[in-house]
C-alpha cells in the first residue's frame, strides 16, 4: 500500500489548507484553552517541541509522548467539528473519494487482523461494537467476512448514525460517553473497537475509560491511531502532516499508551504497530519539500536507497512496535 492510495496527495493538502484556516477561524479567542496533564501518563512535566497551525506542542518529560498543550475547551472542539469547512471537506470530498480503497486496503485487512487477534486469545466475539463507527464500512466488512454476528454502531453525526442504521446495525446516535453511560449498551461488547480516533480526542483518558465501559468483563478493547514515538513522525516533527491540530492533539508514545492503559484499569495484550506507510510519507513529503531539514540518514533511507531496502526498513519498523500506526489491544478485567 502507497500513501497516495488513500491520501491523495492533492486532495489531503486541500484538506491540510482548509484545516490551517480553520484553526485560525474557529479558535482566534484563546482565553477559553485550558493546560492539561500528559494524555498518556498523566505526568505534569513537559518540555516544549514546537508550535504547529498556531497550537503549541510539548513532549511529556516522563513518557515522550507529544500533545497539544494547551488546548481549546469541549465546546469550541464541538463546533469546530460541527461547523468547520476542514470537516465538511473531509466527509463530503476527502473520505467518500477514497472510501472503496480504504475498504480493499484498510478496513477488510482490519478485520482479518482482529480475527487472527481474537483467535490468539481464544475468543471467537459475538457482540461487535465500532465506537467512531463513520458511515458503517468496517461494520460492513464484519458482516461480509463473517466476524462477529451482532455488529454495533456508536457514532456522533447524525447524518452517518443514519446511514448505519439504514445498512441495518444497531446504532448508539452520540459519543462513547453517552453510549457507555446506557444501560442497553455498558458492559456488552465482546470487542469494541475504535479505529483513528484517540489522536482527536481531548481526554484520551475518558476516551479509553467510556470504550472499557462498553465492553462486558473479560472483554477486549481495540484501540487504533497515530504513534508519536514512530517513524515518520519522530523523523519529520512540526512538518508531519500527521501533527495537524486542531484536527489531531495527541501523539502518545508506546510508554505513554501503556501508561494510558493501566490508568484505565485495563490489561495490556499487545502493542503493535502495523504500519506499512512510515517510508513512503517522509520520502513524500520530502519530494514536495526538498529543502526540509531532516536527519542525513533518515533522507538517505527514504530517498536514495533500493525499493527493496525501503520495505525491509519498513518492515523492521512494524515487527518492532516502531511505526507511527499504532493499534492497542487490551481487555476489560474481569
Ligand atoms: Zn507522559
Amino acid at each position: 500500500m502507497k500513501e497516495s492510495d488513500i491520501r491523495p496527495a492533492e486532495i489531503l493538502n486541500t484538506y491540510l489548507r482548509l484545516s490551517v484556516e480553520d484553526a485560525g477561524r474557529f479558535f482566534r479567542d484563546r482565553s477559553r484553552f485550558r493546560h492539561r496533564s500528559c494524555p498518556g501518563c498523566a505526568g505534569v512535566g513537559q518540555r516544549p517541541a514546537f508550535v504547529k497551525n498556531g497550537f503549541e506542542l510539548s513532549f511529556c518529560s516522563r513518557c515522550g509522548s507529544l500533545y497539544v498543550d494547551p488546548i481549546p475547551d469541549d465546546a469550541d472542539l464541538a463546533a469546530f467539528y460541527r461547523d468547520s469547512p476542514s470537516q465538511r471537506y473531509w466527509a463530503t470530498v476527502f473520505f467518500p473519494s477514497v472510501a472503496e480503497t480504504r475498504r480493499q486496503k484498510i478496513f477488510g485487512p482490519r478485520v482479518e487482523r482482529l480475527r487472527g487477534l481474537m483467535a490468539d486469545a481464544g475468543m471467537t466475539p459475538r457482540r461487535v461494537v465500532d465506537v467512531g463507527a463513520g458511515s458503517g464500512i468496517f461494520l460492513e466488512e464484519c458482516r461480509a467476512r463473517g466476524f462477529g454476528t451482532d455488529l454495533a454502531a456508536v457514532e456522533p453525526n447524525s447524518d452517518m448514525a443514519r446511514t448505519c442504521r439504514e445498512k441495518g446495525f444497531e446504532v448508539f446516535s452520540g459519543f462513547g460517553a453517552e453510549a457507555g453511560a446506557d444501560s442497553r449498551w455498558a458492559g456488552k461488547g465482546d470487542l469494541v473497537v475504535s479505529f483513528e480516533v484517540i489522536e482527536h480526542v481531548a481526554d484520551p483518558a475518558s476516551y479509553v475509560n467510556d470504550l472499557a465501559r462498553l465492553a462486558r468483563p473479560g472483554g477486549h478493547v481495540v484501540v487504533s491511531g497515530l504513534c508519536g514515538t514512530g517513524f515518520d513522525i519522530a523523523v519529520l516533527g512540526a512538518a508531519a502532516k500527521a501533527i495537524a491540530p486542531p484536527h489531531h492533539l495527541n501523539f502518545l508514545s508506546r510508554v505513554g499508551v501503556e501508561a494510558l492503559v493501566e490508568r484505565c484499569r485495563l490489561e495490556l495484550i499487545s502493542f503493535l504497530t502495523p504500519g506499512q506507510l512510515d517510508v513512503d510519507i517522509l520520502a513524500n513529503t520530502l519530494a514536495e519539500n526538498p529543502g526540509l531539514t531532516v536527519d542525513r540518514f533518515a533522507r538517505h533511507l527514504a530517498c536514495e536507497v533500493p525499493a527493496s531496502v525501503r520495505q525491509a526498513f519498513q518492515e523492521f519498523l512494524i515487527a518492532h512496535g516502531l511505526s507511527s500506526h499504532m493499534w492497542v489491544i487490551a481487555r476489560r478485567r474481569g
